[in-house]
């Protein structure tokens, strides 16, 4: 995969990004909902028109029918464009720090996961298992094929499942001792399995500053909530830090672990 064109190859994932963000728009707005994400076809929310081709072209077809449905006139949320507009950015991103090379595609999966698991999360609360379970499963499968030497892999297999045991078992014990100490759920069982995914793709040397880099950017904007007058009890799912935290993890481990012992001031 030696990049002859850079930018005929940047130029093409970022198509194939919007493409990929338009999927995850049915992601995020199907699995909450227990819905397939394979039939029916995209719809109208509102009115069960079912979309033309036309009509389904990332970005183009919202600015097209001025975020209006064809058919009944109703508004389509701007977020529809925005995710696949964010996913073609963030796949380009991931591709100019990781470089056009095989784990680059493993690298875009977790991804697009971590994107989808996000959004959901923002929106419901949750993580549905249907994604975090299989997303875990495949985490190791992707890092066990190094032993077929397939060049997939992001850690080693024993790195991978000492991950999923970090992982999960670290916020665990979080989350026995808030439990113990304030009586009080602090967690969902989707943010263990979330940092257990984390753990299945990168390994368990990346768990623990995932987990720092959640509990710092969660803080920060949980205090900006408290100053903004929410109230104490207000949920704040931790899900889209953690997220934050294992791609920041994928993309720069050198330059946060540097930061990280700047930070102790070692
Ligand atoms: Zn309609």
């Amino acid at each position: 995969m030696t990049p002859l064109f850079p930018v005929a190859e940047y130029v093409f994932l970022g198509l194939f990004g919007l493409l990929i963000g338009s999927f995850l728009n049915v992601v995020v707005h199907r699995v909450p909902r227990r819905e397939s994400i394979i039939r029916p076809s995209s719809h109208c929310p509102q009115c069960g028109h079912v979309l033309h081709s036309w009509e389904n072209i990332p970005v183009l077809s919202w600015l097209l029918l001025r975020g209006r449905c064809h058919s009944c006139g109703s508004s389509i949320s701007w977020r529809y464009p925005a995710l696949e507009l964010l996913t073609a950015i963030f796949s380009v991103v991931v591709a100019w720090q990781w470089g056009f090379r095989w784990s680059l595609i493993p690298a875009l999966l977790f991804t697009w996961a971590l994107l989808a698991l996000t959004l959901i999360d923002l929106e419901t609360q949750l993580l549905p298992d249907r994604i975090t379970k299989p997303g875990m499963l495949l985490g190791l499968l992707i890092n066990a094929s190094a032993f077929l030497g397939s060049g997939l892999a992001l850690t080693t297999p024993l790195n991978a499942l000492l991950g999923i045991f970090l992982g999960y078992g670290s916020l665990w014990l979080l989350a026995t001792v808030y439990l113990k100490m304030t009586g009080r759920h602090g967690m969902g069982g989707g943010d263990l399995k979330l940092l257990g995914l984390i753990g299945a793709w990168l390994g368990w040397q990346a768990v623990f500053l995932t987990l720092f880099i959640a509990a710092i950017s969660g803080g920060l904007v949980a205090i900006v909530f408290l100053l903004g007058g929410k109230g104490r009890d207000y949920a704040i799912p931790f899900g889209p830090y953690l997220a934050l935290g294992g791609w920041l993890m994928l993309l720069w481990p050198g330059d946060i672990v540097h930061a990280y012992l700047h930070f102790l001031g070692a």
